[in-house]
């Protein structure tokens, strides 16, 4: 996959597409992957929330706030912290894993302006009533969440699932579960695994050597820590040959990394008809800053179910004319709903062959700290230290 081929989205540091707001670290889980450490007293204030978007406001266009945690439907406050998200003109979307979610909440979340949720689900989040289950089995604790939110109408319904060596294997079915539900679940993403690698690197402070055994995402995994986006596509091809992603953003320290690779794909209940193209995905996000003056994140599902009107996109893009012909094959399908659904692949940070850590560059996951930016993925660094970490070769290579 030659990342040139591809739209290199134009979310940055000032102008993205989501930011990410953190109104507790306190969770109900303690997942395998996770790289936040689950602080019991960390609810924030609203006063504190409130200067956080602040913050936001000041530095950072963005479509969406991702509200994160810890597991933000446990912060007393969270129907307010919603309120305050769109009353800043964003889009609240609550990752959760759900646990806390119940019909009633939902109500109010929805009254409230909840715009769409994003559920972390996979099968080592040591969930109750949910152990040993594998990613398939959990499909039914999704359709659960995904038709909950059906009910309550026009929310936008992401799961995420963080991806290890030895659940790979699982994405292309469950991207079939996804296709199955095109008209319920707008998004799916998957995110690979990372953890501090000691074997390759050392963590440094200034010239200060770093214990990592101080941070929650130092585990001494046996598992990979360096999955690569592609190497997704390549199981998921193995199903779907077609399989072909429009848009991405590149490594920090690695241009042609995907970081984030996007795929937009067309669909009804039990069919994909095809994907949409580069262009199109550079026609959609530049026309909505046109007229937003952001980029776009997420799209409810009243627009989601308007794939036949993104077939006119076509005019531009030869990959939604190919969808086009194939939808068009039977002229019935005219008449028939078309739903578009995004899959995300997310890389987090790398160790290039410089021992330099590399990020997302363009990260829309950035969040507030001490009324600075930072990367969400590092903040345990910031609580600690007050600093990212720098990491060098364990064995610098003499090169001669
Ligand atoms: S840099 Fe970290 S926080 Fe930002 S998008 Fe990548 S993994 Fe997420």
């Amino acid at each position: 996959m030659n990342h040139l081929n591809y739209y290199r989205l134009p979310w940055n540091l000032t102008d993205n597409s989501i930011s990410w707001l953190e109104p507790t670290a306190k969770c109900n889980l303690s997942c395998y992957g996770c790289y936040r450490k689950n602080e019991v007293d960390s609810h924030k204030t609203l006063e504190e929330i409130k200067s956080e978007l602040a913050v936001f406001k000041k530095m950072r266009k963005s479509d969406g706030i991702s509200i994160a945690g810890g597991d933000p439907l446990l912060h007393p406050d969270i129907i307010e912290i919603v309120k305050m998200v769109k009353a800043d003109g964003q889009k609240p979307i609550i990752n959760t894993n759900g646990i806390a979610l119940t019909k009633e909440l939902l109500t109010r979340l929805k009254k409230a302006g909840v715009y769409g949720f994003t559920f972390h689900i996979d099968s080592k989040q040591n969930r109750p009533g949910w152990k040993n289950k594998n990613e398939l089995e959990l499909n039914e604790l999704r359709l659960y969440f995904a038709k909950m939110l059906k009910e309550a109408g026009n929310i936008s319904c992401a799961f995420n699932s963080t991806v290890y060596e030895d659940t790979i294997h699982f994405i292309p079915q469950m991207l079939k579960w996804a296709e199955d539900n095109i008209d319920i679940v707008q998004v799916i993403v998957f995110i690979l695994y990372r953890a501090v690698n000691n074997s390759l690197v050392d963590y440094y402070l200034g010239s200060q050597k770093i214990d990592m055994n101080e941070l929650v995402y130092n585990e001494e995994s046996e598992a990979r820590v360096d999955m690569k986006a592609q190497e997704v596509v390549s199981v998921i091809r193995k199903m779907y040959p077609d399989f072909d992603p429009c848009a991405y953003l590149n490594g920090s320290e690695q241009p042609d990394d995907f970081k984030w690779l996007l795929t937009g794909r067309l669909g009804r209940h039990g069919k994909i008809y095809g994907y949409m193209g580069s262009k199109s995905m550079e026609i959609i996000q530049t026309f909505h800053h046109i007229l937003f003056d952001k980029y776009l994140a997420y799209s409810s599902p009243k627009l989601t179910r308007k794939g036949r009107s993104m077939l006119l996109l076509g005019l531009f893009d030869g990959k939604l004319r190919k969808t086009l012909w194939k939808f068009l094959k039977n002229p019935l399908n005219i008449f028939k709903k078309l739903h578009y659904q995004s899959v995300m692949i997310i890389q987090p940070v790398d160790i290039t062959t410089e021992g330099i850590q590399s990020m997302c560059d363009g990260c829309p996951d950035m969040t507030v700290w001490n009324g600075k930016l930072v990367w969400s993925c590092r903040m345990e660094e910031q609580l600690k230290y007050g600093h990212n970490l720098r990491t060098y070769f364990k064995n610098i290579p003499i090169v001669n």
